[in-house]
């Protein structure tokens, strides 16, 4: 389809990327095309390199098969904020995930005040209000 193959091509864009074993997926972003971020994903399975990639590690540890072509842009934003916010967003909204949730949300702190925040972190920090 024509509309998927332009959206490939562009910079700036947050992805997902299915494994083939479970239903897990990893959702990432990239300054550059989905195009460019899977060759590097790609390298660093065939290399070993687990710490390059958390799709290569997870491949690597769980022996598990990543659907690379089914990877797909789920969101085009051309702003590092954005982006870092689209793809929180995703990755809350994924049930089964191979993203490093503590490293990343530490990463994207300050990034992610925008998006949403389910009702039970709130309640959690202020237990008094
Ligand atoms: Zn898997």
């Amino acid at each position: 389809m024509i509309v998927v193959y332009l959206l490939e091509q562009r910079t700036g864009v947050v992805y997902r990327i299915p494994c083939g074993t479970f239903h897990k997926v990893y959702v990432g972003q990239t300054s550059r095309t989905l195009k460019h971020r899977l060759a590097e994903h790609r390298r660093a399975l065939r290399s070993g390199e687990a710490a390059l990639s958390a799709v290569a590690e997870h491949a690597i540890k769980e022996d598990h098969t990543i659907k690379w072509d089914d990877a797909e842009v789920v969101n085009h934003a051309p702003r590092y904020w954005q982006r870092c916010a689209l793809e929180a967003w995703h990755i809350r909204s994924e049930k089964e995930k191979m993203n490093r949730d503590e490293v990343h949300s530490q990463q994207h702190t300050t990034h992610s005040s925008t998006s949403h925040n389910h009702p039970l972190d709130y309640y959690g920090r202020y237990p008094s209000a």
